[in-house]
């Protein structure tokens, strides 16, 4: 789905975007570096049984970018696309992420280049049990605690979590977040990434001048962020949700749809395209539509410099991590276009991954009510910083954002020292 994976290298992006903001807060010398280098990288490349009997040699990675705040934190994706660039960026944007809704947390992430729509089950596990073998060395409830990300689930991570606690001889429940409820998950912890972004779009629509109830919405990327948005903006907030995509294309009725029933459709197809009373619309066709908000919530790199002054969205909520190159950003701006970032808008995710690690670590479990409660009260509070600092500073929102988060984990690096 990236409009221009090829020339738009993610980490370039990522460290860009860190310039800015220390260019604005005179951030210079070392510690500038070290916000532009990742700390620690694994790459791994191990061999997997295949259902034909024959063994693949995967490739992954898992990058910790920063621990100033405390220990990593961040997914695990599963895609074709993935490469060492991708994932030191989105550990970057961990680490920027964690800071900006105050978690105590460093930030990481990892990926295996694989097309997990075409492996069966069984490959899938063992895959994931192979790769949690490859990187337990470094991973662990004080060191690195992985979640899911694009194409991994609760499952990926029960899988990761039981092959680690097998090499400790019991059970850590701790070391991944977004697990079955069975076995240390948390209420809530499956639709936060969504629940937090609505909270979002609802305390940011008041200043974008958008009346969410009867307003519409369209969502780019149906997976676990997008549908759970679409389903509750429509329910909770009266949104009309006129359009939503997949990797295989998009549909758009401006009358709404109802995203539980695509959800159906989906589940049943394999694909939001064909159903019922709408028109098929292109991934990219989907991003310039006439709507109040527009839910970026699949891959990087989607809005650029070709495509930005086409958005006619009044808010853009991105739920996906790095939808938006920098270049792209000045010309929302420029339109006065209300960006809510990735590091702010889909942090509920690991929020309640937070709140998961906390709960496990106690063996103390808390309600779905206290959760989501808990939860709105982060982003809530989040969003009004990031607000505040944009007005003080006239700066957008991102770099509001990044100027909360970089000058926290500043802080962190200067107060711990450098060692030796
Ligand atoms: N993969 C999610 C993200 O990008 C969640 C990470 C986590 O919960 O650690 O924010």
């Amino acid at each position: 789905m990236p409009a221009d994976k090829s020339t738009i290298n993610p980490f370039e992006t990522a460290k860009k975007q860190v310039d800015i903001v220390c260019d604005l807060i005179n951030i210079n010398g070392g510690v500038r570096e070290m916000l532009k280098a990742p700390k620690r990288e694994l790459t791994v490349n191990f061999p997997v049984l295949m259902d034909s009997g024959d063994h693949r040699i995967f490739t992954g990675y898992r990058v910790q970018y920063n621990m100033a705040r405390g220990p990593c934190k961040g997914g695990i994706r599963y895609h074709p696309g993935v490469t060492l660039d991708e994932v030191r960026a989105l550990s970057a944007w961990m680490t920027w992420k964690c800071a900006v809704v105050g978690l105590p947390y460093g930030g990481a992430k990892g990926g295996v280049i694989c097309d997990p729509k075409h492996m069966s089950r069984i490959e899938l596990e063992r895959l994931t049990r192979r790769f949690a073998f490859e990187i337990a060395p470094i991973i662990g409830p004080e060191m690195d605690i992985p979640a899911p990300d694009v194409y991994t689930d609760s499952q990926t991570m029960a899988w990761i979590m039981d092959t680690y606690s097998m090499i400790k001889g019991y059970s850590v429940p701790g070391v991944t977040t977004g697990k079955p409820i069975a076995i240390g998950g948390s209420e809530g912890r499956g639709e936060a990434t969504g629940r937090g972004c609505s909270y979002v779009i609802r305390e940011a629509a008041p200043f974008a001048k958008v009346k969410v109830k009867g307003g519409s919405v369209a969502v780019q990327g149906f997976g676990n962020a997008g549908s759970v948005a679409a389903n509750l903006l429509h329910d909770e907030q009266g949104a009309k949700i006129v359009a939503v995509s997949d990797s295989q294309g998009g549909i758009h009725n401006p009358a709404g749809l109802n995203p539980h029933e695509v959800e159906a459709h989906k589940a049943k197809t394999g694909t939001v395209v064909g159903f019922p009373g709408a028109r098929s619309v292109s991934n990219e066709e989907l991003l310039e539509l006439k709507v109040d908000v527009l839910i970026p919530a699949a891959l990087e790199n989607v809005i650029t410099k070709k495509n930005a002054d086409k958005i006619q969205a009044k808010i853009v909520a991105e739920a996906a991590n790095g939808p938006t190159v920098p270049e792209a950003d000045k010309i929302l701006y420029d339109k006065k276009i209300v960006v809510l970032p990735d590091i702010l808008a889909n942090a509920g995710g690991v929020t309640v991954s937070y709140f998961e690690w906390a709960q496990d670590i106690q063996g103390f479990f808390w309600t779905l009510q206290e959760v989501n409660q808990r939860l709105e009260q982060v982003m809530v509070s989040s969003y009004a910083a990031v607000r505040k600092e944009a007005e003080t500073r006239q700066v957008h929102n991102r770099t509001a954002a990044y100027v909360v988060a970089i000058s926290r984990v500043v802080d962190a690096i200067q107060r711990r020292g450098i060692y030796p």
